[in-house]
Order: structure tokens, then sequence, then C-alpha cells
């Protein structure tokens, strides 16, 4: 059950209400002007002036769902607007490798017509002897290329204890497919207060996606971003299935924006076009896209990262076809 405050109730009153459902043995939970009830199904609630509307939620994660936005949540990131009917497009290297790699791809997405620019510091790696990232070097780096370009910054944190440092670089925290379903993170980005991008995980269901999201929200931050980036299935052809289905019913379960990262989807820069173009058809809020300037001497994920020239051109597409969809890319 999802509980819509009116917008003079009290804090007194809101008290009341609360005290009321704690008392029938439930654990409410305030974001904004929402109160989640989970698993309540049948509520009275005539004696409380706070409470607007009820809404049978049906789901198990009353925050994100549909019927709590149904016109949708737009998150700001800076001053990029995702999920206001757009196509945003965030783009840069699999990782920060060295200060003139960041900042000749950084404006080169740029001057393409990206919004965001991505670029992992600290990389979750299969194997411990790869290249882990720059770490807080990296951050700086990122940092210097926002100054430059303006272009608000996306990077990964694997580790509730680099948010601190983090925080002041990055504008959107992506939560990585590995760490989807690490809870102790998601309360601490749910309580930090910037805009999260969060990864579906490689073997998540849609619902686990929506329940992770869930988590960050109910910790108090509504600013969520999803991500479908693939999912693990019998079919090794490529490194992941992309599943655009997904994306199509997470639009209809979830008010909460959505991209498709179509790189980690297949694992192929010649891939990456045609799976973009197809996430903006299928409904996604945009795309995050892997570009390198020297794809084959990349420290991380070279076959699937686009060149700049490659990507600028699949931006030409993405307005073409924007324009017959009425989409605005
Ligand atoms: C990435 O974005 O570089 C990344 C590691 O992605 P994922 O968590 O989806 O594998
Ligand atoms: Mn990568």
């Amino acid at each position: 059950m999802l509980l819509i405050l009116s917008s003079h109730s009290s804090q007194a009153e809101i008290d009341a209400l609360t005290a009321h459902l704690v008392a029938l043995g439930h654990r409410p939970r305030q974001v904004r002007r929402r109160i989640s009830v989970p698993g309540a199904r049948a509520l009275t609630l005539s004696g409380f002036p706070a409470v607007e509307r009820a809404i049978d939620i049906g789901e198990p994660y009353p925050l994100v769902a549909r019927a709590a936005e149904p016109l949708g949540t737009t998150v700001q990131v800076g001053k990029v607007a995702v999920g206001d009917g757009g196509f945003t497009l965030m783009a840069g290297p699999c990782a920060v490798e060295s200060r003139g790699q960041l900042l000749g791809i950084a404006r080169a997405v740029h001057a393409a017509g990206a919004h965001l620019l991505r670029g992992g510091a600290f990389k979750p790696r299969t194997s411990p002897y790869a290249f882990q990232g720059l770490g807080a070097d990296g951050l700086d780096l990122l940092a210097e290329a926002r100054a430059e370009t303006g272009l608000p910054v996306v990077s990964e944190i694997m580790d509730a204890r680099d948010l601190d440092r983090a925080l002041p670089h990055v504008d959107l925290i992506q939560i990585g497919s590995r760490n989807m379903q690490n809870f102790s993170l998601l309360k601490a980005v749910g309580a930090a207060g910037k805009p999260v991008l969060l990864k579906r995980g490689l073997a998540a269901t849609i619902e686990e996606l929506l329940l992770a999201a869930e988590y960050v929200v109910a910790a108090g931050n509504p600013n969520v971003i999803l991500c479908e980036r693939g999912i693990r299935t019998f079919e090794p052809a490529l490194r992941n299935t992309l599943d655009l289905g997904a994306v199509a019913l997470i639009k209809r379960k979830s008010h909460l924006p959505i991209l498709v990262d179509p790189s980690h989807a297949t694992g192929d820069y010649r891939l990456v076009a045609p799976l973009a173009l197809a996430a903006l058809a299928v409904g996604a809020d945009g795309l995050l896209v892997e570009v390198h300037d020297q794809p084959e001497r990349a420290q991380c994920d070279g076959a699937q990262s686009i060149r700049p020239d490659r990507f600028a051109r699949l931006v030409e597409s993405l307005r073409t076809l924007g324009a017959a969809l009425g989409r605005r890319v």
C-alpha cells in the first residue's frame, strides 16, 4: 500500500498517522510526500487528514511502482533531466586510464552530442590481476573533464567507503551489475543524496531489479535511474543477452527512467549501434555507451568500445529515428 500525503498536512498529522501504522504492526517508510506500507492490502484511514489518497499497489515495491507516479519520474543530474521524454546519451571510456585519454574522449563525445560523461575510476574486474582502475586519481581526472566540457559525470562506486571521496566529483553514482544486490551499498547511496544509476544484475530478474531500486528509494533517495545491460542466458554468442522486453515492461511497472547499455549487452562494438537504435524504439530513456579513441589498446572492454567518429554517426542515426518516433535525442 502507498499513501500519498496531502501537501498541507502538518508534521503532527504525519506523526499521528505513522504511529497508528506502527501500532497496527506495519513498517511504514516515508520518502517525501509518500509513505510506503509494505504488505498492507487494506487500511482504514478515514480519521487521518494527512492521507490524501491510498493506493493498493499490488507489487512488493510500492515506492518505485508506476502507480506511485503515473506520469513517470524525471531525475535531474546536474543540468541534465533524465526521463522527461527525451533520450539521454551517456558516453565515455569503460575505465579512466590517463589524463590525455579521458580529456580527448570527453571532448569528442561532447562535440558529438553526449549529455553526460561516463568513465570508471573503480573497476569491478573478474580477475584480481586485471587493471582495477585509477581509483581516486581517476575521480580527479573526471572532475577536470567535467570542468572543461561542462558534462555531468557518471562513475561507479563499488565500496561505500569511497562514497565521501566520490560525491564531489561524480554527479550520478553508478551501482554496477555485480553490486545490484549489495544491500548495504544500496542503503548507503540511498542516504547519500546523489542520483543513482542502478544496473541490472547479471542474473537478476526484473522484480529483483525493482526491489533493489526500492532499497535506494526507501533509504530516502528518490533519484534512481535503471539500466538494462544484458543478462546471462544459455546463448554464448554474445557477451550477454539484451533484454529489450524488460525495458518495455519496466516502463509499465515502474515510474523510474530506464537506460540501455548496448556495450556490455553485446561485448561487440559492431552491434552497439543497432541495439542502441532498438533501445530508442522500445522506449528507453537513454543510453550508456562505451567510447574509446584506441579500443585496441583499452585497458578494459576494448572489444565493445566504439570510436568517437562511430559514436558521432550513431548520434545522427538516433536523431533521425527520434524524429520519426517523435522523441527528442
Ligand atoms: C561498466 O559500466 O563498465 C560495467 C562494469 O558495467 P556492468 O556493471 O554492467 O558490468
Ligand atoms: Mn565496461
